[in-house]
C-alpha cells in the first residue's frame, strides 16, 4: 500500500484508537463492527490535521 499524504505534507499516521484498519469492535462481547470515528473509518490520520487531511 502506498504512503498517503495530508494537504499540509506530513505523511499520514495509522489510526492508533482502531490499529489502522479503519473500523473498531463494539459491544461487550465484540460482536459489532463500527466505523471508527477518530479517523473516519479510513485507518489513517494526518498528526497534525487528524482525519481532516483530505
Ligand atoms: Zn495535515
Ligand atoms: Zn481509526
Amino acid at each position: 500500500m502506498a504512503d498517503d499524504y495530508c494537504w499540509c505534507g506530513s505523511r499520514l499516521v495509522e489510526c492508533a484508537r482502531c490499529d489502522g484498519k479503519g473500523w473498531v469492535y463494539i459491544g461487550f462481547f465484540h460482536g459489532e463492527e463500527n466505523p471508527c470515528k477518530t479517523c473516519n473509518g479510513t485507518g489513517k490520520l494526518c498528526p497534525k490535521h487528524g482525519n481532516n487531511y483530505s
